[in-house]
């Protein structure tokens, strides 16, 4: 398939073109994995799909990656084949995108490039969306369980509220993260709230704000609510949090590399410790120069744990195959 393909670097083979460069970042050698998988833009493509991973810069053979990958996912004992049909069609969204870029000088729209690979493979995700969503926000084969490391040079910022029926009663907080694992910052709220949904999107909210208002461009958004994350990336409506989304999706619209991202509870532990203590309204009103004993311990073992896990037991941020 990879010979195939009219990259600059095949079409160089066949005498076609005098140079490899790639027509979007100029890369001196656009090859498959180039196009599939190195060039910069893919990297908000590739983490906010559903495998979230970040392509290692050592792969240099799209067909073994994919050979790997391919059977990895036909190894699941569940969602096989709606996986590998959504990857399939990100990596169509991906070469669609790059031939506007390469004919038409558009430039690569990470955002619309996910949501053509869901559009596209829809029938299979609504046909088994119990299946296939609770992957969605972590490594495929083992099914996250833990937090994980943003990208390099992006923050990740955790979200979470808590939500009580008596009285509407609601609190949340968010907390940024280097891509250490590093406290940066972090706020809490109480909050006034129908539903514990509205309760996370409001303080999504607050963190997108935040964001913005301090010009940070390259965030990891993560809650561990499916629907809310989802409306975010217009991959679903809510009309009960409709309002709060469109003002979050507005905000994005001058961020491009911003992500949505979703993740299993124990991935959004911090987050959820700092809405308990807000709810119980068990938290100093300044305690970001001194954390919470509860909350400084979450952090750190975090970071710990997500540093062991990328120096060897486990790969985190990247998921390289093994060559053969
Ligand atoms: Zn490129």
């Amino acid at each position: 398939m990879h010979e195939a393909l009219p990259t600059k670097l095949n079409l160089r083979r066949r005498h076609c073109v005098s140079e490899t460069s790639c027509p979007i970042c100029e890369a001196p050698r656009e090859d498959a994995a180039h196009v599939f998988l190195h060039c910069p833009w893919l990297r908000p493509v590739w983490f906010g799909s559903f495998f979230q991973l970040a392509p290692d810069p050592s792969i240099l053979s799209l067909p073994i990656w994919l050979e790997a990958k391919l059977s990895q996912l036909s190894n699941l004992e569940s969602g096989s084949e709606q996986l590998i049909s959504y990857l399939g069609f990100l990596l169509w969204g991906v070469w669609k995108m790059r031939n506007n870029g390469t004919f038409r000088g558009e430039r690569p729209n990470p955002v619309l490039c996910l949501n053509l690979a869901v559009e596209a493979s829809k029938e299979f995700l609504l046909e088994t969306t119990t299946e296939f969503l609770p992957i969605s926000g972590g490594h495929v084969n083992r099914g996250i369980r833990h937090w994980t490391r943003p990208p390099l040079g992006f923050l990740k910022c955790n979200t979470d509220a808590g939500f009580l029926r008596v009285g509407n009663k609601a609190a949340g907080g968010y907390i940024f993260k280097d891509d250490k694992g590093c406290f940066v910052w972090g706020n809490h709220r109480q909050l006034h709230a129908a539903s514990a949904l509205a309760a996370e999107a409001l303080i999504l909210r607050e963190a997108v704000f935040a964001a913005m208002n301090l010009n940070m461009d390259r965030v990891v958004f993560e809650a561990d609510n499916l629907g809310l994350i989802e409306a975010c990336r217009e991959q679903r409506e809510k009309g009960e949090i409709l309002a709060i989304v469109k003002d979050i999706r507005k905000c994005k619209l001058d961020f491009p590399n911003w992500i949505f991202s979703w993740t299993r509870r124990e991935g959004n532990e911090c987050a959820h410790v700092l809405a308990r203590l807000a709810l119980c309204r068990s938290i100093p009103p300044h305690w970001c120069a001194h954390l919470p004993q509860e909350l400084s311990t979450t952090i750190n073992r975090d970071m710990v744990a997500s540093a062991m896990r990328e120096s060897g037991v486990a790969e985190e941020r990247s998921n390289p195959p093994d060559p053969p």
